[in-house]
């Protein structure tokens, strides 16, 4: 099937959104981006910003949408993401994905748009069932540190439903687990920038609690397969996990990345950040029947590519 020719990518600007509009440039598509910069920056899109197909706008999307066009697909991605960063901007970020996923819904409804809207395996919150199945309602602090990220997610999910089943606004809703790659803000405070920050000025490594609570982390290009197939098809409503299973602990993740730099640096722990989910896995199943896609970069192969793209 083919993809789409003019796509809405907000929050474009930031790590996922710019390798998605890069490779949507590549496939000869019309791409229109809102970003306001507060955690994306001009850098991540400085390689494609003056190619005819792309039109970019700095503006918060919580004032509108500054476009005038009517688009195949709306990716609808701004928000901030790193704990560090949802946490500094808690209202900013309940109100970029309530208002802002309203808008974006809305826009939709006028121009008949399909809707991706990245969510996160955060709607399961410190989750108590593994590995995380999408019929699965999660474990979540409607009160506190994460709560305005992932009630935020979680609202815009009931949004998302709402537009489908009131208006027929046709969406595909990915609950994204972490994912890494080239582009990562380097300070934004997630696991794997901090150890490599870390281990560039030879620093002892952070450790909140005792380390061993485990994570999933999904090398970018799997990610872009999944959303490209996505774009190229049909809708099918239903919540979908996109991540790679390969389950690790953070002491894992440090004494491999250790490994991978030959470095040989001090641990040091720290406590635990409030609600910090203790275990997180995806069952993917779902994604791998409807889209015929599986991720193929093991975490040994994405962080030496990551390690690799730093030194360049
Ligand atoms: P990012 O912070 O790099 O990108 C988010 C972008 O949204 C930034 O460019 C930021 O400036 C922009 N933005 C934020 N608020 C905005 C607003 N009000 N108006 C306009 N632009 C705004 O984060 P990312 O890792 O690329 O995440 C992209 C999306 O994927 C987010 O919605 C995030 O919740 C979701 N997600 C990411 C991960 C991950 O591991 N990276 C996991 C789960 C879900
Ligand atoms: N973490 C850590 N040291 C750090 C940063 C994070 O031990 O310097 C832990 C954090 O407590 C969490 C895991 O690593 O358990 C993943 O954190 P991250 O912020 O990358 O993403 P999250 O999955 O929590 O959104």
């Amino acid at each position: 099937m083919k993809l789409s020719k003019k796509i809405l990518v907000t929050g474009g600007a930031g790590f996922i959104g710019s390798h998605l509009c890069k490779a949507l440039l590549s496939r000869k598509i019309e791409v229109y981006v809102i970003d306001n910069l507060s955690t994306g920056s001009l850098t991540n899109i400085e390689e494609f910003i003056d190619d005819t197909n792309f039109h970019f706008v700095q503006a918060d999307l919580c004032d509108g949408i500054l476009f005038n066009e009517s688009f195949d697909w709306i990716c609808h991605l701004a928000s901030p993401a790193s704990p560090d960063a949802y946490r500094r901007e808690p209202i900013a970020t309940l109100r970029v994905n309530t208002e802002g996923t309203r808008l974006v819904l809305e826009y939709a409804r006028q121009c008949n748009a399909k809707v991706l809207f990245a969510s996160t395996s955060e709607v399961y919150g410190d989750p108590k069932m593994h590995p995380q199945k999408e019929d699965y309602w999660g474990n979540v602090n409607c009160y506190g540190e994460r709560s305005c990220y992932d009630e935020g997610k979680r609202c815009a999910e009931a949004l998302c439903y709402a537009y489908a089943q009131t208006y027929g606004v046709r969406i595909q809703i990915i609950r994204i687990f972490n994912t890494y790659g080239p582009r990562m803000q380097a300070t934004d405070g997630r696991v794997i920038c901090n150890f490599l920050e870390q281990i560039s000025r030879g620093k002892t490594l952070s450790i909140y609690g005792n380390g061993e609570q485990t994570r999933c982390f999904q090398y970018i290009d799997d990610l872009l397969a999944a959303i490209l197939r996505i774009l190229s098809m049909e809708v099918c409503t239903s919540p979908m996990n996109i991540g790679n299973p390969e389950e690790c602990s953070i002491l894992e993740l440090a004494k491999l990345l250790c490994e991978l730099t030959s470095s040989n640096l001090e641990l040091k722990y720290f406590s635990m950040p409030l609600d910090d989910p203790s275990r997180r896995c995806p069952d993917i199943s779902f994604a791998q029947q409807a889209l015929g896609w599986s991720p193929r970069v093991s975490l040994r192969e994405g962080l030496l590519k990551l390690i690799h793209s730093r030194k360049n």
